[in-house]
C-alpha cells in the first residue's frame, strides 16, 4: 500500500476513469489537448485548465506484438499493445488491444474501450468496425 497525491488534473483524469470517461487538458497557447493532463503544457510551459472529454474511441498509431507472458497478467501470448489515440487528443494512450486476432492489428485501426466489472480503467480495446483513420489523420500522433 502507498499514498499517492495526483495534483488538480490528474485527480480530474482519475475521476473522470471512474464514470468510464476520459477527459484531458487543452493548453492556451498551443491548443494541444493532453491525456492524462498533468496541469501544464511540457511544449510550452504553462498552465492548462481547460477540460476536454475525449474518446471513447481512437485510432491504433503504433502497436508491438507480445510474444513473453508476464507473470502478473493473466493474458494469452500473443497479444498485442499499442497506443491510442482517442478521438479529440494530441496524444496517444497505452492500452491492450483485443477482439481482433494479433496479427490483424494495424496502424489507423479504429478502436473503442471495453469496461469490465469493477474495472478503473478499460481492460482493452476492440475494433469498432469503421474504416481505418488516413495516415495523415493520426501521422502527429505517432
Ligand atoms: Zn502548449
Amino acid at each position: 500500500d502507498y499514498t499517492y497525491s495526483p495534483g488538480r488534473a490528474p485527480t480530474d483524469y482519475i475521476n473522470a476513469l471512474a464514470e468510464r470517461r476520459t477527459v484531458g487538458e487543452r493548453c492556451p497557447s498551443c491548443r494541444k489537448v493532453y491525456v492524462p493532463p498533468r496541469g501544464a503544457c511540457p511544449t510550452c510551459g504553462i498552465a492548462t485548465a481547460e477540460r476536454v472529454e475525449v474518446g471513447p474511441r481512437g485510432t491504433v498509431t503504433t502497436f508491438c506484438i507480445v510474444n513473453i507472458k508476464a507473470r502478473s497478467l493473466d493474458i494469452e501470448v500473443p497479444y498485442v499493445y499499442g497506443h491510442i489515440a482517442l478521438d479529440g487528443a494530441d496524444l496517444a494512450l497505452h492500452g491492450r488491444i483485443g477482439g481482433i486476432p494479433y496479427d490483424q492489428v494495424r496502424m489507423g485501426l479504429r478502436v473503442e474501450p471495453v469496461w469490465t466489472e469493477g474495472g478503473r480503467y478499460p481492460d482493452h480495446y476492440r475494433p469498432t468496425g469503421e474504416p481505418d483513420a488516413d495516415y495523415d489523420a493520426y501521422k502527429e500522433l505517432i
